[in-house]
């Protein structure tokens, strides 16, 4: 038997995630900031570092937005293949679901409804959604307010196969460099390698979801995401780009097959504040 959801259930869940994550930073990049603050040497980088961590604080203290810029929403849900959907439409409740929330929380509506004539929808919707289909009867649904600073610095290449780590590690530190402080630094990078030109974007903002503390499973990658995190600490940039050692707290890589032909590699920056939240139901 599947396990019947009605989509009106979402709604609400939805639009209190959405309100979480926007003033409620995750534990462990507040604790990563703040072991940030003991390694940077720039007194200027110092002072940003505790500017953000003090701003953090404030806006979960009194419940409002970490940023003025509360994005785009990107939402990813991981659907058990035996659940079964009454109700409305999905991407409808979904979208219901952001409209409240956004309105609920006074968040600011970012979202225009074409990208020429640039009328703001004025509910950030439509939500980007991302679905997989998962085993058992679970889903897992995780919204990620995705800053504009932060995205709009994203970079997309397909190498030859032959360019190997030395060739993606070029690519990543001049998008770094070329970026600057435009993310909001100390950022999080997303990493996609592999897949087709679409898939590798998705895997590379599917990685700004993993905790920071886990690192890939492969140990390969595992040490390759280190490589990069130690060579982009050593580009200068610092926090908020006022200079210094910490520019990134972390480097997350997701990797899939790919044709013989290429070697795909997305970027997705994630800015100071990385707000997400997921809930299973
Ligand atoms: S990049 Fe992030 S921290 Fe910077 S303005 Fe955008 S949402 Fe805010």
């Amino acid at each position: 038997m599947p396990r019947l959801i009605n989509t009106a259930e979402l709604v609400p869940l939805v639009a209190d995630l959405i309100i979480d994550a926007c003033c409620n930073i995750n534990d462990d990049n507040v604790t990563a900031l703040k072991e940030s603050l003991n390694k940077e040497e720039s007194p200027y980088g110092k002072d940003a570092l505790a500017m953000i961590i003090e701003n953090i604080c404030v806006a979960k203290k009194e419940k409002i937005a970490v940023c003025q810029d509360t994005g785009s929403c990107v939402i990813f849900m991981e659907i058990g293949q035996e659940v079964s959907w009454q109700g409305e439409g999905l991407v409808a409740a979904i979208n219901e679901g952001v409209r409240r929330g956004y309105t609920a929380g006074f968040l600011r509506k970012s979202i225009v409804r074409d990208p020429l004539d640039r009328i703001n929808t004025g509910d950030n919707t439509p939500a980007v959604l991302h679905t997989e289909i998962t085993g058992g009867s679970e889903v897992k649904i995780t919204v990620l307010p995705k800053g504009g600073g932060s995205e709009n610095m994203g970079a997309f290449t397909t190498l030859s196969p032959s360019a190997g780590k030395e060739g993606i590690q070029d690519f990543v530190l001049k998008t770094m460099l070329c970026a600057g402080g435009k993310p909001c630094p100390p950022v999080i990078l997303g990493i996609g390698l592999g897949g087709t030109m679409d898939y590798c974007a998705f895997l590379a903002k599917k990685a700004l979801i993993r905790p920071l503390a886990e690192r890939n499973k492969n140990p390969f990658y595992a040490e390759f995401e280190q490589t990069l995190l130690d060579a982009l600490n050593n580009l200068g940039i610092g926090p908020l780009g006022m200079g210094g050692r910490i520019s990134a707290l972390a480097v997350h890589i997701e990797q899939y097959p790919c044709h013989i032909t290429a070697l795909p590699v997305a970027l997705c920056f994630q800015c100071h504040a990385a707000r997400y939240k997921s809930i299973v139901i």
